[in-house]
């Protein structure tokens, strides 16, 4: 008996998720569709669509820089497998273009950045070449969005449990508005001339538009970008002009020119959350609760 049991649970978990993103719904398998995501936001958002649906995994761990991040080519044979593989897009992950060429299948591939309004920026050398900034995560009108993206593409995959996933998007997307409109609410309140902020790379341009706010990034698009010395001088000039007090670090990421920045300013540090590295116990706030502490931590600085 407890053989034969043995015997069935190892027929099913060889059945594999190929099999079981392609069943009919009601027939019975142990093994969950598996999707991929690439690194944090994306991994929350399609998370909380999926619910117990689906197996997600994430590819970029909470200690790896996601700007250059390479695939080990022992996970690209098991990421490969997968039924879905989520990402930004928008230029974040450079890896996806070589990854899509590999599984030749792009049906198993979602650009969250499809449809979205893409912004340029500046590169940090301060050339004219503009290119695309890639944080959209950032913007929590964009999350809305990408929430609904992804309930669609499950929904497709998995017609058997589409209702299930249009409730996970409803909920999300009340709670999402929710944070939204408070950002709205609270920096509603902040003076024109007061609507600057400076982080240490420009990771919150998507951020800024939707609320009105200007940011001056000491960095450029990604941590790694670190500017000239002349450079440097004239963010410090502006940080004085415009009596700005504090400087925003993300945490583990954050480069040394912003660490130098804030000293020879005087300027307090605080941190806003780019969500590309997190701690654990940062991780486990969710997306929403570390816009929430964004959103927080802004308005203290505004306050100054
Ligand atoms: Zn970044």
């Amino acid at each position: 008996m407890a053989a034969a049991l043995a015997a069935m649970v190892f027929a099913f978990s060889l059945s594999g998720c190929a099999k079981a993103a392609t069943s009919e719904g009601g027939q019975a398998s142990a093994a969950k569709p598996v999707v991929y995501t690439t690194f944090f936001p994306v991994t929350d958002l399609t998370s909380r669509i999926v619910g117990d649906k689906m197996e997600v995994r994430t590819i970029i761990k909470g200690n790896q820089e996601p700007h250059d991040f390479e695939l080990q080519t022992s996970d690209r044979a098991e990421i490969s497998k997968a039924d879905l593989i989520v990402y930004n897009g928008a230029g974040m992950e450079g890896f996806v273009a070589d990854l899509r060429d590999a599984v030749g299948d792009d049906s198993r591939f979602l650009d969250l950045s499809e449809g979205l309004t893409l912004l340029q920026s500046k590169d940090a050398a301060g050339t004219d070449h503009a290119t695309v900034n890639p944080h959209t995560w950032l913007s929590i009108k964009n999350a809305q969005a990408e929430l609904e993206s992804i309930c669609n593409k499950v929904s497709a995959m998995d017609p058997a449990n589409a209702a299930y996933y249009r409730a996970n998007l409803e909920s999300a997307r009340s709670e999402f508005k929710a944070l939204d409109e408070r950002f709205e609410r609270e920096l509603a309140s902040v003076p024109a001339d007061k609507r600057y902020f400076v982080t240490s790379h420009a990771a919150f341009n998507y951020l800024a538009d939707d609320y009105g706010l200007k940011q001056v990034a000491v960095t450029g698009i990604s941590p790694e970008d670190e500017p000239s010395a002349n450079q440097l001088a004239t963010i410090a000039d502006f940080v004085e002009q415009h009596g700005i007090g504090t400087i925003f670090f993300e945490g583990t990421a954050t480069p040394k020119v912003a660490e130098t920045l804030a000293r020879t300013t005087g300027a307090k540090t605080s941190t806003l959350y780019t969500m590309e590295r997190l701690t654990e116990d940062e991780a486990a706030l969710g997306y929403l609760g570390l816009m929430e502490r964004n959103l927080a931590n802004l308005m203290e600085s505004f306050g100054e």
